[in-house]
């Protein structure tokens, strides 16, 4: 592997409607000029993705499939937290998790490869640097090649209403939800030094990801009971140059012959030795 290769990749989202709870941060009092109105259809509204939940929904991934190969993942909260009373964490622990930070006293002090990935104990940084997606209405203003997508902001309005029949369902309640719906783009993940088995693990967890897209625990951000955060993701093939990185996402054109040897060889050169490391990482411990 020439490491230097495959520090930057880009990971392929697409969801039907996001809501990353209250978080979505959007530039509509630049693009409105002071006369925005939530429900107007030529709003062209755009904003920012937040790379907390990505982060998270990323992880829960990787862990899953740390466990599928019969390792165990560092738990993602520290063990003095008040989940600890509650059971909730001993039982995490016999569900395929360790004590954070438990795997730090290996020889070379990296711990497991969840937390060499994601750091944060003791203020140790993670090796992926994990970036929010700009999004934007207009496509041909999103830069894929720089981790954009298109996606178009949306504010809900959820109205809790009066179960008395005399109330005629008249509202107790609104709240108002930033969302993002048709999103489709990319999310740029950098390493800040890069092994095989991160990018093994990386190629699995969407794979899972993708295959679980569906599943309550696997779905992105907020309203997943209302069909928010279903997303298709895939790896875009890290052999692909700029322009092929940017056809994946022409809905006109298709794989040109040079990204069809390119998928190959990510295959069969590359991805099966990765997956290699990554076994022998996992088989190593905590
Ligand atoms: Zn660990």
């Amino acid at each position: 592997m020439k490491e230097s290769d495959f520090r930057d990749v880009f990971v392929r989202i697409r969801s039907d409607l996001l809501i990353i709870d209250d978080s979505i941060m959007t530039d509509r009092h630049h693009a409105s000029n002071g006369n925005y109105e939530d429900d107007d259809p030529q709003n062209q509204i755009g904003g920012i993705i937040p790379a907390f939940s990505l982060s998270g929904w990323l992880r829960h991934g990787m862990e899953k499939v740390v466990q599928e190969r019969d390792g165990t993942a560092c738990h993602p909260g520290e063990s003095n937290a008040n989940f600890r009373k509650d059971d909730v964490y001993s039982r995490d622990l016999d569900a395929g998790y360790h004590p954070k930070g438990d795997c730090l006293e290996d020889e070379d002090g990296n711990g497991c490869v969840i937390l060499d990935l994601f750091g944060g104990f003791g203020n140790r940084p993670g090796k992926v640097m994990r970036r929010p997606i700009k999004f934007s209405p207009v496509r041909s203003s999103v830069d894929y090649t720089r981790g954009q997508a298109e996606g178009h902001y949306r504010r809900l309005n959820r109205n809790i209403v009066s179960r008395n029949r005399g109330d005629n369902r008249e509202p107790l309640r609104n709240a108002e939800v930033d969302a993002v719906a048709n999103l489709d783009g990319c999310w740029h993940l950098s390493f800040r030094e890069t092994k095989p088995e991160f990018i093994a693990l990386l190629a699995e967890a969407i794979d899972y990801l993708d295959a679980h897209q569906t599943d309550f625990m696997h779905q992105l951000g907020g309203a997943r009971n209302f069909g928010g955060g279903i997303v298709d993701c895939e790896l875009v093939n890290p052999l692909y140059n700029e322009t092929e990185l940017r056809r994946v996402f022409d809905r006109g054109k298709g794989e040109t012959q040079k990204m069809e040897e390119k998928n190959e060889k990510w295959e069969n050169n590359h991805l099966h030795e990765f997956e290699g490391a990554l076994a022998e990482r996992i088989k190593e411990g905590p």
